[in-house]
């Protein structure tokens, strides 16, 4: 069991600043999040996007400032379960939750923010079938670990970023790396659509347009996949090919998923809350913060996210210690005291004479 002071379910940009935030009022925290890395939709949807409206930052790439967050709180040492959803809660008689999640982790906290933003990501799949058959069974929707395909032959479907940033990578290491998509052109930076053409052009990717993978086969796992190749003036062909992996990459759509069977009150899939006080939603000691909560005049912003989250954690220190009061301190003074024996401060003005 996995014990925290504030448990946070989701790792986007509003979880990860919960982390600093807590961590100044001496509060640790634990992340659950489905994806395989912190960062949620500026991670996994716009990681090379340059955000303007982040205050102070007249602009910064979405991944650098997933990157600069995850810097910030390393003092505060967070806790990570990631590949892993928040699948169920339960209220012990203490007043405080275990959450359990789809792989049968469990977690305690006096306190649960969540900020699972628009939901869990669940992967758009293909409509092919027997595909439960062979998911995990050399279908994969995430490439967690790139490893598992260095001399293995290769299939990646789609059109996007992720599709042409994973071809690239990995036409590196695979023995045979094939990317298939349905129309010629394809949606992504500039720069990446140039390399797969130049990988192409070496014969390290084997691109096949306008097509479609239209049946999986295998005894025990799949070992094959009929592509089917559209031709305006012919009709279409069908071809075998031989495959370890295939690897749809269709995009993710976000689900709110298990949390909506909390008993929490949603409107309109998301998390109503009061925002006039700390952002807690109608079971005490579980708070809703970023892009899943709604209140008059919500705005799913990032910067709205970084203000919940702040005042959330001044709530959850009242709830763990009533009895203490609490002085905020700004971090020019105060510094920062990391629980790794670090510490952060400004340098101390001193008191001398001048002759
Ligand atoms: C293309 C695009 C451009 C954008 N540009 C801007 C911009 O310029 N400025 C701006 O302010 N905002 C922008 N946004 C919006 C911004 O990305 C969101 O406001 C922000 O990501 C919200 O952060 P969050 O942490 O609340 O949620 P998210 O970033 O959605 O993170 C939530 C995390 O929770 C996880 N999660 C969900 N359910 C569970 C569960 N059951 N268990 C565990 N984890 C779970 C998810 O996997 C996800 O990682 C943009 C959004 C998009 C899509």
């Amino acid at each position: 069991m996995i014990k925290t002071d504030i448990l946070i379910i989701g790792a986007g940009p509003t979880g990860l600043f919960a982390v600093f935030e807590a961590g100044l009022l001496k509060l640790k925290c634990h992340l659950i999040d489905p994806l395989p890395q912190p960062g949620g939709q500026l991670a996994e949807l716009y990681p090379k996007k340059p955000i303007y409206d982040i205050p102070g930052f007249p602009e910064i790439l979405a991944g650098d400032l997933v990157n600069n967050l995850m810097e910030q709180i390393k003092p505060f040492q967070p806790g990570f379960t990631l590949n892993e959803r928040a699948e169920t809660i339960d209220r012990l008689d203490d007043g405080t939750f275990v959450v359990t999640t789809n792989r049968g982790t469990q977690h305690h906290a006096p306190i649960v923010a969540i900020a699972g933003g628009l939901g869990s990501f669940e992967p758009r799949k293909p409509q092919l079938d027997n595909l439960d058959f062979y998911e995990e069974n050399g279908v994969e929707y995430f490439i967690r670990q790139p490893e598992q395909f260095r001399n293995k032959k290769v299939i990646i479907a789609g059109g996007g970023d992720s599709a042409l940033d994973w071809a690239i990578y990995l036409s590196d290491m695979a023995a045979e790396l094939t990317l298939v998509h349905r129309r010629n052109e394809f949606r992504g930076a500039l720069d990446s659509v140039e390399k797969v053409q130049e990988l192409k052009r070496l014969g390290k990717i084997d691109l096949i347009t306008p097509a479609e993978i239209t049946q999986l086969h295998g005894r025990d796992r799949l070992e094959a996949v009929t592509i089917t190749t559209f031709d305006q003036n012919n009709p279409a062909t069908q071809t075998l090919k031989e495959t370890d992996f295939f690897i749809p990459l269709f995009g993710l759509t976000p689900k709110l998923g298990p949390i909506a069977d909390w008993g929490l009150e949603i409107e309109k899939n998301a998390i109503k809350v009061d925002n006039t006080l700390d952002y807690q939603t109608n079971i005490p000691g579980i708070y809703a913060i970023g892009d899943i909560n709604t209140y008059p005049g919500k705005l799913k912003l990032i910067l709205c996210g970084f203000h919940e989250a702040t005042l959330m954690c001044q709530s959850a220190y009242q709830r763990i210690f009533p009895d203490k009061k609490y002085v905020l301190k700004y971090t020019t003074v105060g510094g920062i005291d990391g629980f790794d024996g670090s510490r952060k401060e400004a340098p101390k003005a001193v008191v001398k004479a001048i002759e």
